[in-house]
């Protein structure tokens, strides 16, 4: 199983004439909501690939509509915090007619995980299973370390970018994975050798690669041709996909295709969560 330590945004979109001026006040021409964060889109991309996931992370009261959607998923929701002190995780998100953006985040109860209740929700953690994280909450150098020694393997998304996580992360991580932009950071703060089994590093448009450090071997899986109408997830696709396809036992060539396909899929559509295919989805798109 996937246990993924991740982070629960609300989104709340904003559709405008023009992104307004520092002191204007301005009536939206529509509003909508979402389920976001990198940690929930994950926990998405796991779930409808297949694997049994479980999602642990924190939330504010209420909202309780967040946790019958990730449970929709077939992801179980029980490792889900309820902090009464803290907002949940939100995304204040401006959109102008020409698609411009500007964006507040409020990290809220993502960044406020209860260290002792996430040590008992990850108890149950064996030597069979995969701990996912992102830099989005708090606690992932704890839950790390406990899953590697109860012999799980650990697969990192380290974004968004933030070195110090990384330097602290990385020695209890098995797979660290980057886009292309987060990759050139890490490789100018870190030189040298990086303490992990492999890294994979996804290029948008331009596929993806797997690096096993320990064989020197890189395996390449170009990018399947479609037309992106939103890119937004498409990372956290591929994460999610990936993770799921080696929990299950897939050999690194069948898991980059997998996941390069679900992502495909999930650009071609508008959203990030909501556009995440399941895998029979991906299956059909990869026969045709
Ligand atoms: P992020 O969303 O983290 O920036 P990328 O942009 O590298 O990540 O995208 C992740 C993966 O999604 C890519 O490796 C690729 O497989 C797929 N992908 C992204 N953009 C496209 C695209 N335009 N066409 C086909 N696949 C894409």
């Amino acid at each position: 199983p996937i246990w993924n330590l991740g982070s629960i945004n609300i989104d709340h979109v904003y559709r405008l004439d023009r992104l307004p001026e520092p002191g204007a006040t301005q009536a939206a021409r529509s509003y909508s909501t979402g389920l976001g964060g990198k940690g929930a889109n994950q926990t998405v991309a796991a779930a409808r690939a297949g694997a049994r996931t479980r999602h642990l992370g924190a939330m504010g009261q209420g909202d309780d509509w967040v946790i019958e959607r990730i449970r929709a998923t077939g992801a179980c929701p029980a490792g889900i915090q309820r902090l009464p002190d803290e907002a949940t995780g939100h995304a204040i998100i401006l959109l102008d007619r020409a698609g411009e953006n500007a964006i507040v985040i409020h990290p809220g109860a993502n960044r406020a995980i209860d260290r002792d209740a996430l040590r008992r929700a990850l108890s149950e953690i064996g030597p069979d299973d995969t701990l996912l994280l992102q830099n989005e909450t708090s606690c992932q150098l704890e839950a790390a370390r406990q899953a590697r020694q109860a012999g799980a393997r650990v697969i990192y998304s380290a974004a968004p970018f933030d070195i110090d996580a990384v330097r602290q992360v990385l020695p209890h991580v098995s797979i660290l994975a980057m886009n292309a932009g987060e990759a050139q950071q890490l490789f100018a703060a870190l030189p040298g050798d990086l303490p992990v089994r492999g890294l994979l590093i996804t290029r948008g448009a331009d596929g993806a690669e797997y690096r096993d450090l320990r064989t020197g071997q890189t395996y390449r899986q170009a990018a399947f041709r479609v037309t992106a109408v939103d890119t937004t997830g498409a990372g956290d696709t591929f994460a999610g996909y990936f993770a799921a396809a080696l929990d299950r036992g897939d050999a690194i060539p069948a898991a980059l295709r997998l996941a390069a396909a679900a992502s495909a899929l999930q650009v071609t559509r508008p959203g990030a969560g909501d556009a995440i295919p399941d895998r029979d989805e991906v299956l059909d798109f990869i026969r045709r």
